[in-house]
């Protein structure tokens, strides 16, 4: 008797808990701060197995990018673009209930570091492109499958560095679906899918302050910490304004809608509330934001040192990154000079586009009744990187999930974790879209 061929339903919980097994911890260290390879053969081993090849890029040893194309039937509509990081932040196990990376099946739900960001959905896109292997389907258009590095401290040994190195895999690719979208949040017992069609820009910046060195106690006009301090100071007390990029406004006037509250841009208070946990997650996109993290001069209670730096993280609205910049170095001063790190401009995909359309009917189609916005995310995923190629990316993880999961509360978090529920529901939504796109 046939056996029948196992469907992406039937993987994509294994898939999920082995990806979660190969620890491919970022402490955001440089070169050697992960090492994905391990994860990067797995997946490789799992596209050969149902006839796909793939090529596994090092940008730094044991820093591996993968990519594998699946011919559509129509090799001249743009291709699109899946794909997700193998690597996870790290996980303090002291302060988890189970082995960060035990993946656990507990309650249905797996456990474990990279469940929520994002080892599921590598796992949704590997179950699906195996299921369509297995059938012999051929998608509409190509697919290309990245799987990269580095993701955690940027991308600079993953997406940046394929974007810069090996544009040529990513050739005809018009679209991309990824991380941090496509989740559901419950507003006033609706389900509310978001959808994400931009993202903040972002800039990590040095400042240092020179001064002249001394004893501890004599009259210093030209401390180091002072000039850094009153920096500090002037950044955190500027006003960046604040406005509504579409999505967020589409977002929250639908958010209105469902919890019966009245949208008023002066104070959209009633439509955070009315998120819950999830609005931590949009708040940010109201303006650009800056925080200083890192503070560090001195080393003796009574010696003056020469330099004080401070690290600064700044997020800026589409549309003002090379003026916030300009501003922060009038705000710094004569005093201060700022160094330049690594830095994004936003992103914005178009929130009318056919591919969202198809999104929002899918979801409509696998959860009656759903609701589906576009949303701004105030931080930053490989999206970036492609829309350097001119590709239109999207976070679009679909999840079907419990009212009470803070889920975008899990990201980074501790107890990260899935319902086996919500992977189900995930690769149906994404098997049909590729399938239908
Ligand atoms: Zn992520």
């Amino acid at each position: 008797m046939e056996q029948p061929l196992p469907s992406a339903k039937d993987e994509v919980v294994e898939i999920t808990r082995a990806l979660i097994r190969i620890d491919t911890s970022n402490d955001g260290s440089g070169a050697a701060s992960a090492n994905e390879a391990p994860a990067a053969a797995y997946v490789a081993r799992l596209l050969a197995e149902v006839g796909i090849e793939s090529r596994i890029y090092e940008s730094a040893p044991g820093r591996a990018n993968l990519v594998a194309r699946i011919p559509g039937r129509d090799r001249s509509l743009p291709a699109l673009i899946l794909h997700g990081h193998l690597d996870v932040v790290p996980a303090a196990a002291e302060d988890w209930s189970v082995d960060p990376f035990a993946a656990e099946l507990i309650d249905d739900m797996i456990w474990g570091r990279g469940a929520v960001d994002m080892k599921n959905m590598d796992a949704m896109i590997l179950s699906v492109v195996r299921e369509l292997a297995r059938t012999g389907e051929v998608p509409p258009r190509d697919l290309i499958v990245a799987m990269f590095a580095d993701e955690e401290a940027g991308g600079l040994f993953g997406a940046q560095w394929m974007v810069d190195h090996h544009p040529e895999e990513f050739a005809g690719a018009g679209w991309a679906i990824s991380e941090v979208g496509g989740f559901s949040t419950t507003v006033a017992g609706t389900r509310a899918y978001l959808v994400q069609t931009a993202e903040k820009g972002m800039a990590w910046l040095g400042l240092t302050a020179q001064g002249t060195a001394g004893h501890g106690s004599q009259t210093n006009p030209d401390n180091p910490v002072l000039h850094l301090a009153q920096a500090l100071a002037r950044i955190g007390e500027h006003d960046w304004g604040s406005s509504y990029h579409p999505a967020t406004r589409e977002l929250l006037e639908g958010v209105a809608r469902l919890s019966g509250t009245t949208f008023d841009p002066a104070d959209p208070t009633p439509q955070w509330e009315a998120l819950g946990a999830t609005a931590k997650f949009v708040t940010g996109t109201l303006s650009t934001t800056v925080n200083p993290t890192v503070l560090r001069a001195g080393y003796k209670d009574n010696v003056v040192p020469s330099a004080a730096t401070a690290r600064i993280d700044v997020r800026t609205l589409p549309g003002v990154h090379h003026e916030t910049i300009a501003k922060l170095q009038e705000l710094a001063g004569d005093k201060v000079t700022v160094e330049r790190g690594i830095e994004f401009e936003s992103m914005q995909a178009p929130a009318d586009a056919p591919l969202v359309s198809l999104m929002g009917e899918l979801l409509r189609e696998a959860d009656p009744g759903a609701e589906v916005f576009p949303y701004m995310l105030p931080a930053g995923t490989d999206n970036k990187a492609l829309a350097r190629l001119g590709v239109q990316g999207y976070g679009f993880a679909p999840l079907r999930l419990p009212a009470e999961l803070d889920f975008t509360g899990m990201f980074h978090g501790v107890d990260e974790r899935v319902p086996v529920a919500a992977l189900h529901f995930g690769v149906d939504v994404l098997a049909a879209l590729v399938r239908r796109f």
